[in-house]
């Protein structure tokens, strides 16, 4: 089942997710339905509090949106490591219609769980390290809007309040 997406400037973006400490059955399936919701919606990763979950967990598929070969769900993500820097060119799936160019570390290594129980060490590069910390970053309510200057913010907030009126109009 497609899941609808929470999208800003929603508060609950904005918030702390906490760590999942047992994998129920709601869970798995709500994990289901996250893939489902990417894959559909053609996005590279989701992160659960984009779906209204403010728990520890993402889904990433870097080889996206056009291949789908390297799905990965990952249970309390967290970088441990992180060098270099690369420009990277962003959009995402809770903030429509912005893109934007933002540093990231360009090799990260991430741990976490999986499905079965078992620990992650995901070293990754380039394209998927930035995916990993794009998602990691909803885990700790930070969106790409609050990684950019005050300017490019105060335009795409003046956008949002346009839609939100016609929308109420
Ligand atoms: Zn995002």
């Amino acid at each position: 089942m497609k899941l609808e997406l929470v999208k800003y400037p929603a508060p609950s973006l904005k918030e702390v997710c906490e760590r999942i400490e047992e994998l129920t059955p709601e869970l798995r399936e709500i994990i289901d339905n996250m893939v489902e919701t990417m894959y559909e919606d053609d996005g590279v990763g989701l992160a659960a509090p984009q779906v209204g979950l403010q728990k520890r967990l993402i889904v990433i598929d870097p080889s996206g949106p056009k291949e789908r070969t390297d799905l990965q769900v990952i249970i309390n993500p967290e970088i441990i490591s992180s060098e270099g820097s690369i420009d990277s060119e962003e959009s995402c799936l809770s903030c429509p219609s912005f893109r934007c160019v933002i540093k990231r570390a360009e090799k990260v290594v991430v741990t976490g769980t999986d499905l079965d129980g078992n620990e992650l060490r995901i070293e990754a590069d380039d394209f998927k390290a930035i995916v990993l910390q794009h998602e990691i970053d909803h885990l700790d309510g930070t969106l790409i809007v609050d990684r950019v200057g005050r300017l490019k913010r105060a335009m795409y907030d003046k956008k949002i309040k346009k839609w939100q009126k016609n929308a109420g109009e």
